[in-house]
């Protein structure tokens, strides 16, 4: 099985089946995201304690690009502190933008490099970075 199609796989995977996709019981913040031009829509929840991002969920419906992106998202960033998470998604939204990235970059995207041959798709490139521009928001948001 090549690279590629182990990543179809995860994105599947995740979109149908995210351990994510779920309502926190206390979020501290919460933002909301849409595309109209695929009619993608998440609710972005997250708890944020001492500068951590302690935990975090969403809900909302569209294709499996932008469900499974929110959740590959979710899973590499919670835990992370929020200037590492703001760093994270600068270098993926740079990914979907074909901006060339140093073997550096990558290791930090993990899994959500299966999202680079988006990039050759521009009509999906908005389903990919919807929930990263969401949680760049309401990051922005807190300060
Ligand atoms: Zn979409």
């Amino acid at each position: 099985m090549d690279i590629n199609s182990l990543y179809s796989e995860l994105i599947m995977e995740h979109s149908v089946n995210s351990p994510y996709k779920k309502e926190l019981s206390h979020p501290s913040c919460s933002s909301l995201g849409h595309n109209p031009n695929c009619g993608d829509e998440i609710k972005l929840e997250a708890t944020i304690e001492n500068g951590i991002i302690q935990d975090m969920a969403f809900f909302g419906h569209g294709c499996a690009i932008s469900q499974s992106s929110t959740s590959i998202m979710i899973d590499l960033l919670k835990g992370k502190t929020t200037q590492e998470a703001k760093e994270i998604i600068e270098i993926f939204i740079s990914m979907i933008k074909r901006e060339k990235l140093t073997s550096e970059q990558k290791k930090r995207l993990k899994n959500a490099l299966a999202f680079e041959n988006v990039s050759n798709m521009p009509s999906r490139a908005k389903c990919a970075t919807l929930s990263w521009h969401t949680l760049e928001n309401l990051l922005n948001s807190l300060q």
